[in-house]
């Protein structure tokens, strides 16, 4: 039996999108072998491949005059690979949660990297806006994280700011329409909302990519991938091929701008009904809740516990909490259905029944 699985990545992938897969594991295309046997120089390889970026290219409509990558070492490298290939004099950070801070004390290590703004005063449960963020003049980039995942908070504009934006959009690519021409590059882990963990997708303006940091490792330069098509050495050939076939299943469902309805519906479900409780609580800023991941508590920790531990026996799996915020977090990226939702909605009624 499948279960609704919550967790906040790896995270689930739509039915049919699996079933595909399965149905050419272990013959793709009449090609007598399995996508993870292929050489990455095959014909049959490059099609997927040239697929995958095409789809990335049509869905989020990116313009010719950005690249899309397709790399290896998780997000977490690119907090590194940024400041080394666009870092010149300075930049600035917006730190939100504990991945834009992991990346700001990264960035540090490589030259004048300032603090924007933060929400850490509040232990991250809203977005500093407005005034609350202080861009230098002439920075070479803005550092931000669009949806953070373990707080449950979003960006829901882009900060205002003349410098190129550089987005950590692991945890909401796809979730939502964006304006790709806002930003000089986003990256984001496949692990949450694209594919099974291995590919990152960097999509970068060309112009931002010509001059990295002598020292960047070859394997960090973007220009190295670039100017391969991201076939420089060998790339995570079968998560690419999911990629794929879930951006195929995307393009079929309508595309972002539909799916983005499906994810406002879903939250809207979960939002309304812990806000009209008096047994759960959300403690996020209301406009700055995310869409993808929804914290919440009971207020005594033990029950959270024991709801976690119920949860899994009712098919309601990985709702445990991150251990800095406590509690459960529904994470509802785009594969988790409606009814998904419902199920969780309907537990934690009777628990609540059962628990009040
Ligand atoms: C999961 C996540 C990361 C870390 O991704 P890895 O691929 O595990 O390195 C970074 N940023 C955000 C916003 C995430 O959700």
């Amino acid at each position: 039996m499948r279960v609704y699985n919550f967790s906040a990545g790896p995270s689930m992938l739509p039915l049919e999108v699996l079933e595909e897969a399965q149905k050419g594991f272990v013959d793709y295309n009449n090609s007598g072998m399995s996508v993870t046997e292929m050489s990455h120089r095959s014909s049959f390889y490059d099609e997927i491949h040239n697929e995958c970026i095409a789809l990335f290219r049509e869905l989020l409509n990116i313009g010719d005059d950005y690249d899309v990558l397709l790399v290896q070492g998780g997000a977490s490298t690119q907090f590194e690979a940024v400041p080394l290939n666009l870092l010149h004099n300075k930049a600035d950070y917006i730190v939100t949660g504990n991945f834009s801070k992991k990346a700001y004390k990264e960035a540090k290590k490589f030259g004048d990297i300032a603090l924007a703004g933060s929400s850490e005063d509040k232990n991250f449960t809203y977005i500093p806006k407005g005034d609350a963020l202080n861009f230098r003049e002439g920075a070479d980039y803005v550092h931000f994280t669009s949806n953070n995942t373990i707080f449950g908070t979003r960006f829901t504009s882009v900060p205002k700011t003349d410098a190129p934006l550089v987005c950590d959009m692991s945890s909401n690519i796809l979730s939502e329409v964006i304006n790709v021409n806002d930003y000089g590059l986003i990256y984001a882990g496949a692990q949450k909302n694209v594919a099974p963990a291995g590919v990152t997708i960097v999509i970068v303006r060309k112009d931002l990519i010509e001059s990295p940091n002598p020292l960047c490792p070859t394997m960090l330069k973007y220009k190295t991938q670039a100017d391969a098509n991201s076939l420089y050495n060998t790339p995570p050939c079968f998560s690419i091929y999911m990629a794929m076939l879930n951006l195929r299943h995307l393009k079929k469902l309508g595309g972002v701008a539909e799916i983005q309805k499906i994810n406002e519906y879903k939250a809207g479900l979960l939002y309304d009904f812990i806000d009209n409780s008096s047994f759960y609580t959300n403690a996020v800023v209301k406009e700055d809740r995310s869409l993808m991941n929804v914290p919440f508590v009971t207020g005594d920790s033990e029950l959270d516990k024991k709801f976690v531990k119920e949860a899994a026996s009712h098919g309601i799996q990985s709702i445990k909490g991150h251990k800095l915020v406590g509690g459960m977090r529904a994470s509802i990226y785009n594969a988790m259905p409606v009814e998904g939702v419902k199920a969780l909605i309907e537990f934690m009624k009777k628990f609540e029944l059962e628990n009040k």
